[in-house]
């Protein structure tokens, strides 16, 4: 129990950075989607920072070597806050998988949420963690996953 609570409190500041694999990221400021820096390599990323999770609808599109993933994640930054949806979409291989009513976080390059979408140019996080689950998915691009547990 004592490490749940503790999990739920540190959130995304328990997420390695994509960038050095460190578990240096400050606390967000304000609500999400928000930009988060990391203290040892200053790197910048966008972020859904410990976000609840009201639904998340993963289509498989492609096949299961070589597809991706759509997830239509709807989320609330708290259980009174509206609910908000963002798109993306992870490699088919990836098998992200964030539960209703989990808290998670997403880091995405930075001024990547900032930017318009579409099938061209797909949203991918570089991080997904759900910290409820206390598990974490380096996505692409991200630093080595030896650095995750
Ligand atoms: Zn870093």
């Amino acid at each position: 129990m004592r490490e749940a609570v503790e999990a739920a409190m540190n959130g995304v500041r328990m997420v390695p950075c994509p960038a050095c694999g460190e578990r240096a990221l400050g606390a967000p400021h304000g609500g999400s989607p928000v930009s988060v820096a990391c203290g040892r390599c200053g790197a910048r990323f966008d972020a859904l920072a410990d976000v609840l999770v009201v639904s998340d609808d993963v289509r498989l599109k492609g096949g299961c070597c070589a597809g991706w993933r759509r997830h239509e994640l709807v989320w609330r930054e708290n259980a009174q806050a509206p609910v908000q949806e963002l798109t993306f979409w992870t490699w088919a291989q990836d098998h992200v998988t964030l539960g209703a009513g989990d808290t998670i976080s997403l880091l995405f390059p930075d001024g990547d949420l900032r930017r318009p979408h579409g099938r061209r140019k797909r949203l991918m996080p570089l991080v997904a963690a759900d910290h409820t689950r206390r598990h974490a998915w380096a996505l692409v691009g991200s630093a080595p996953i030896a650095t995750l547990r």
